[in-house]
């Protein structure tokens, strides 16, 4: 009897088998193709499952999401962005199978608190930071999930003095400021002519100076959202994943700046940021564990 775990990311697909202790292994991945995209994601399935009996499949998905209907409209992939429903195809293809689905940002909190830096760690922030920017609040313990399921959403934040375009529609959120596509395109429009966050960071981290301003941009405002949030919730602990878990000094000077800056508050004084160390395991992990019987997760 086999338990499935599912990441949807902006680009790529992933699945793995979960192990009675949580991890997922025999983890395989593949791009979003532009056309059809749930047929790999079945095909990527199908190969995981490798013909056994799967009893259950827990989905962590890019957002937003309406986890009541197991239904996700992610911007990245166009077939999918009036919403498709990844619990029902799901269940269509393991119909003995119980099928969970749940925001990334949820999913690698869960792992962070199970597997991660966050072990006995009763109320912090999780925020992945890549082209997305996604996070999942646990307060007393629990991981909040929200009305529809889209809790932790902190990169639509709204940022105070800024005009980015945001793709939902608004301005000054801080996805649209500080992901990791958002610094590029902010340098490439001062000139610089690099490609890739990769590229951006080497930049700044060999004295470029468009590049340099880029990742202190994007530390910085991080750094002013995360306080904001820490206020908010009370935590005392935020951890950083995706992207920027590896960024280096170039993105988390500003950032610890921004930090120190703006939490100033008593009640903040043991605020500490932290990178994850789950590396891009964390919300495929977390779906893991949606998947497993209340007693093991
Ligand atoms: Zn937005």
């Amino acid at each position: 009897m086999t338990v499935l775990a599912l990441e949807i990311s902006p680009d790529r697909f992933a699945a793995g088998r979960v192990a009675p202790d949580g991890s997922v292994q025999d983890v395989q991945a593949v791009p979003v193709t532009s056309r059809a995209p749930w047929n790999s994601c079945r095909d990527l399935l199908a190969e995981v499952a490798a013909g056994s009996e799967v009893i259950s499949v827990g989905i962590g998905t890019t957002g937003p999401i309406d986890m009541a209907a197991g239904v996700a409209a992610p911007p990245d992939i166009a077939e999918w962005q009036v919403g498709f429903g990844l619990v029902e195809a799901t269940h269509k293809q393991f119909p003995a199978a119980t099928v969970g689905m749940a925001l990334d940002g949820v999913c690698a909190a869960l792992a962070e608190q199970r597997h991660g830096v966050l072990r006995g760690v009763p109320d912090a922030l999780v925020v992945s930071v890549s082209s997305r920017i996604s996070g999942g609040i646990i307060v007393g313990g629990f991981v909040a999930v929200g009305r529809t399921g889209n809790a932790g959403n902190i990169g639509h934040m709204v940022m105070s003095g800024y005009n980015d375009l945001c793709d939902c529609g608004a301005r000054g959120c801080v996805q649209a400021i500080a992901s990791t596509s958002a610094a590029v395109r902010w340098a490439e429009e001062r000139g610089w002519k690099g490609e890739g966050f990769a590229a951006l960071l080497a930049a700044a981290g060999a004295g470029d100076s468009i590049a340099g301003a880029a990742v202190e941009r994007m530390g910085t405002v991080l750094g002013q959202a995360l306080s904001s949030v820490a206020s908010l919730f009370d935590v005392d602990r935020v951890v950083v994943g995706g992207s920027a878990a590896s960024a280096g000094p170039a993105l988390w000077k500003p950032l610890g700046a921004a930090v120190a800056a703006h939490a100033r508050i008593g009640f903040l004084s043991g605020l500490r940021v932290v990178p994850s160390q789950l590396g891009d395991t964390a919300v495929l992990t977390g779906a893991g564990l949606l998947a497993l019987p209340p007693e093991r997760q």
